[in-house]
């Protein structure tokens, strides 16, 4: 699909596995949705298998958004909608009302405290390039110089790395 190439935007992970203010996972993704703004494209939302101690199914779904927001920026409203939506801090890989994970910016790679982008561990997680490849399968990663849909078959293929 094409991008607006003159107004930046981030491709956003959003996750969910417990009820919170907005109702269940589907419904909390949606309304976080509505919350962040400027959504271009959103995936379909994928319910998978949780990652860690969690006992509960994740509902991912990743956005991308336009917006001219500096990626720290961003981040700390991201921040201040997981707090509005009832997460509790130091509920890391456990069961949380929301996660909002900023994977790419199309200003290219950012590197501050507390923030990196790309998101340090995208390229490993299905759950984050399987709705991304959904919604933006030809952008390409600036740290490895793989698109999408070739970093989603190389890890679910463990295809060798080959460029787009
Ligand atoms: P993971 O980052 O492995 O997906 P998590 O999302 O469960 O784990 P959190 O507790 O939500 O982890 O976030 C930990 C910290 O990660 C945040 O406080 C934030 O400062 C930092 N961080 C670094 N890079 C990013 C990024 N690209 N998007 C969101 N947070 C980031
Ligand atoms: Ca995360
Ligand atoms: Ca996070």
């Amino acid at each position: 699909m094409p991008m607006p190439s003159d107004v930046p935007h981030y491709a956003i992970a959003l996750g969910a596995n417990r009820v919170g203010l907005h109702g269940g996972p589907s419904a909390t993704l949606a309304a976080a949705l509505a919350e962040i703004g400027g959504v271009i494209i959103a995936s379909p939302v994928a319910v998978t298998a949780p990652v860690g101690p969690s006992i509960r199914r994740f509902a991912n779904q990743v956005a991308i958004i336009a917006s001219d927001e500096a990626p720290p920026v961003l981040l700390s409203r991201l921040k201040a909608i997981e707090a509005a939506f009832g997460r509790r801090r130091g509920q890391r890989w456990g069961a949380r009302v929301i996660d909002l994970d900023i994977i790419l910016w199309s200003q290219g790679a950012w590197a501050s405290p507390g923030l990196t982008v790309p998101h340090a561990a995208f390229r490993d997680r299905m759950f984050v390039l399987g709705p991304l490849a959904a919604v933006a399968p030809d952008w390409r990663d600036p740290v490895t110089g793989l698109c999408i849909r070739h970093l989603r078959a190389r890890r679910a293929r463990h295809l060798p790395l080959m460029p787009c």
